[in-house]
């Protein structure tokens, strides 16, 4: 049995929800743009899931949600597709130095294209102000897409206060929600957002289905172009038991975030205060309160994160580095420079992300297991050698 503490890397989905999609891989197999019964079956399930999802944003309108197969695929969608529907009327779009890679290497792309992008800077904990967003707009800005939090150090971003600034100044606003949907309250009326990305197995569905919230009026050319599935705009028969999944996973999902909040922060509590307690030279990355109810994450100084995870995973730990090592590149993670870390304390960050299936016995046996680890890993270091005789 393995201890899961990398929910921020993708989710268990729910026994709820797999008893909700079986159906759909087998007996209810219809193309849902089928006339017959068992196609208008698979096309009721997936507008029934589109509901679902469309409440748990507060979306105005269900036929404002469209599947995707992803929240890259969202993300990439959103970002160049107003790139490409608002490119007469202006270049620049506006986004922060911590997005995901699906933002960032996006606007890359566009950059190659002719484009102007703003990489707002984070202040220490993560965050972007709505002052710095309206000051960095100009005439022909067409977009701004912050995170709605952050999938390394959990900061959430005070997106009610940049999606209010975006519409005073006529900006479209997107923001990648897919670490918040069924985490923490998400409301794309109260807050302004006029697109959305989401994705499935981040809140307890299956992987390679996402959505993407796009606000009525707002022009934005297909995705995919083919059949006439959701609405022309994404084409191809639809991932209906994925649909399903997604939908009953996100209806799920909100309907505990009351009690799901508190619990998680109560165990996040309980995991940093242990590690901070036990641990000398650590450091909490991100925000202490604007944060993901489940999201930890601790730099500790003199060893490289990456070591830490071997030595958790032989004691069937599952957690994530500071560092994108793991996807084969030596580069500390651009969220952790942009927050001002040195490259060397960068290294040395260790992501604990604890969700539905996570248990206050989990969180102790981390406490239990990790402070030798981190002694252990130190006991080679020459620095930490040289500090400690110094005491
Ligand atoms: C996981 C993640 C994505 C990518 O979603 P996929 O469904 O895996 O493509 C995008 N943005 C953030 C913030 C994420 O955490």
């Amino acid at each position: 049995m393995e201890y899961y503490f990398d929910n921020a890397a993708t989710t268990k989905v729910r026994p709820e929800v797999l008893e909700a999609m079986l159906p759909y891989f087998s007996e209810d197999y219809g193309n849902p743009s089928s006339i017959y019964k068992i196609g208008q079956k698979t096309k009721k399930a997936v507008e029934t899931a589109r509901a679902q999802v469309a409440k748990a944003i507060n979306a105005p309108a269900a036929n404002e949600i469209y599947f995707t197969a992803g929240g890259s695929e969202s993300d990439n969608w959103a970002i160049k597709g107003i790139a490409d529907s608002y490119g007469e009327k202006g270049r620049h779009i506006i986004t922060t130095a911590i997005e995901h890679h699906a933002v960032l290497h996006t606007c890359e792309y566009l950059e190659s294209k002719g484009y102007e992008i703003t990489y707002l800077p984070v202040d220490e904990y993560g965050l972007v102000s709505a002052e710095q967003v309206k000051a960095a707009i100009r005439p022909d800005t067409i977009l701004v897409s912050v995170m709605f939090a952050n999938n390394e150090i959990g900061t959430i971003e005070p997106v009610a206060e940049i999606g209010a600034v975006c519409r005073e100044a006529g900006v479209l606003f997107h923001t990648d929600a897919v670490q918040a949907v069924g985490h923490v309250p998400v409301d794309v009326r109260a807050m302004n957002i006029d697109l959305l990305s989401m994705s499935g197995h981040k809140f307890y569905g299956p992987k390679g289905i996402g959505a993407m919230y796009i606000r009525k009026g707002i022009k934005i050319p297909s995705f995919i172009h083919g059949g006439a599935q959701e609405r022309k705009r994404r084409a191809g028969t639809e991932n209906v038991p994925g649909i399903v999944g997604m939908g009953r996973a996100i209806e799920l999902a909100v309907s505990e975030l009351d009690t799901e909040m508190p619990r998680l922060i109560g165990l996040r509590t309980k995991l940093i205060n242990g590690i901070m307690d036990r641990i000398p030279y650590a450091r909490l990355n991100g925000h202490p309160d604007k944060r993901l109810p489940g999201n930890v994450n601790i730099a500790f100084e003199f060893i490289e994160g990456e070591s830490i995870l071997l030595l958790l995973d032989m004691n069937d730990i599952c957690a994530s580095s500071g560092s994108a090592c793991t996807s084969g590149s030596l580069d500390p993670s651009h969220v952790l420079l942009a927050i001002g870390m040195p490259h060397e304390k960068a290294h040395g960050s260790l992501r604990l992300t604890m969700g539905h299936f996570t248990t206050a016995q989990e969180v102790d046996h981390v406490l239990e297991t990790l402070p030798p680890i981190v002694e252990r890993l130190r006991e080679m270091s020459p620095l930490y050698e040289q500090i400690k005789n110094k005491k």
